[in-house]
């Protein structure tokens, strides 16, 4: 195991005996639920916690357990785009130009294009393979996704993190699809991670979080300023979901990510399933730079089948897959992109990979794969 390895398995450790220390006899070993808008709060309003918008002791111990996972101090929001929001309002300015990939989280391509431009932000869109070699003059800010959804493509995040430096913009990375535990951005030169842990960190489809990760304290304040005057704060009892959810985070990422290897080799086999994405295919444009920043190659899967008839009929045939836009839960989930209007082919299905049991799985998606192609040889 190399000394990276090693820390953040220990790091994870860590998560889960969190707060064992300061335990007096009789304590819960579950994290206590605070729900509170009010706090005992008598003279100099000096206490840790002084009003509900401000702080939460239910959100502080999620954010500790998250910063073990990023291996960096973290603030939660209300959801991810709540975070991602955070991060680039409370960093750009009216008159800054603002550098983010054509084909990104579609959200965050709105949430520039319908609301930051009406401050006077000004807007670029450039691929995410072009991103590393963009032309950063008179940018303040870039935000990437990587690897991008829902063509997974890679960025070189130390490059591009060089390149900001010098030209005095700040990068923000949305590490959704990976979660800490797989890429860690700050460590290749990020300032600013933001992620969606309705995804995977959250793990079962029952709640909506993020968060804003940074080691600059300047620009961790600054979001969090943000979070108590605009009001993005998460609710306790979701912070608590998480803060349940991070204890089996490593097992559940662990399951997915041998599962997506897997089925990966098989769907490579088949002749019904074309222009296979995946970071841990050799062929894969991105794969030398995965091996590099990324520790595994995450769960999420693309590929190409014959039309849009064929997709849909192999998402519905599948007992183990259910039909879904979001990724990153226990159970495998599908979509067809193109029904969001993504740039990909009629029959493209992102499939994000669940914890069932690997043989399982497996056999069960090529089984219907079988059968929707067959029933469309059969219609033609
Ligand atoms: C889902 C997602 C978000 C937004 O998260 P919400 O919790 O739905 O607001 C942001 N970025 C990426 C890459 C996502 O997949």
């Amino acid at each position: 195991m190399s000394a990276d390895e090693n820390d953040r398995e220990r790091a994870f450790a860590a998560l889960l005996h969190h707060g064992g220390e300061q335990r007096v006899p009789g304590d819960s070993l579950a994290l206590p639920l605070v729900s509170a808008s009010a706090y005992h709060l008598p003279g100099e309003p000096e206490a840790p916690f002084t009003y509900g918008r401000v702080d939460n002791p239910t959100w502080r111990e999620t954010e500790a357990a998250l910063a073990r996972v990023e291996g960096a101090p973290c603030v939660l929001f209300a959801s991810g785009m709540a975070a991602i929001t955070a991060a680039l309002a409370a960093n750009l300015s009216s008159g800054e130009t603002l550098l983010l990939p054509s084909d990104g989280y579609y959200m965050t391509r709105r949430l520039v294009a319908d609301e930051l431009t009406r401050y006077g932000v000004a807007v670029r869109e450039i691929e995410t393979t072009a991103l590393a070699d963009a032309t950063l003059e008179d940018v303040s800010l870039v935000i990437v996704e990587c690897p991008s959804n829902p063509t997974l493509d890679l960025v070189d995040l130390e490059l591009l993190a060089r390149r900001c430096r010098t030209a005095g913009a700040l990068l923000v990375v949305d590490n959704t699809t990976c979660t800490g535990l797989i890429q860690r951005p700050l460590e290749h030169g990020a300032d600013l991670v933001v992620a969606a842990d309705t995804k995977a960190p959250g793990g079962h489809g029952d709640l909506l979080l993020g968060h804003v990760a940074a080691h600059d304290d300047a620009l961790l304040e600054r979001v969090r300023r943000w979070r108590t005057t605009t009001g993005s704060i998460p609710g306790s009892f979701e912070a608590w979901l998480l803060h349940r959810s991070l204890q089996t985070l490593e097992l559940r990422l662990a399951r997915m990510c041998d599962n997506a290897d897997a089925l990966v080799a098989r769907l490579a086999e088949r002749p019904d399933v074309v222009g296979l994405r995946f970071p841990g295919l050799a062929s894969h444009p991105g794969h030398a730079l995965a091996r590099r920043q990324m520790h595994r190659h995450g769960f999420l899967i693309g590929f190409e089948l014959a039309d849009a008839g064929t997709a849909e009929r192999f998402i519905d045939a599948c007992e183990c897959i259910d039909p879904a836009t979001s990724f990153g839960s226990v159970h495998t989930t599908a979509e067809r992109r193109a029904r969001w209007g993504d740039a990909v082919a009629a029959g493209f299905v992102r499939l994000s990979v669940g914890c069932e049991p690997t043989g399982v799985l497996c056999d069960a998606i090529e089984s219907a794969l079988t059968r929707a192609t067959t029933a469309a040889e059969s219609r033609s």
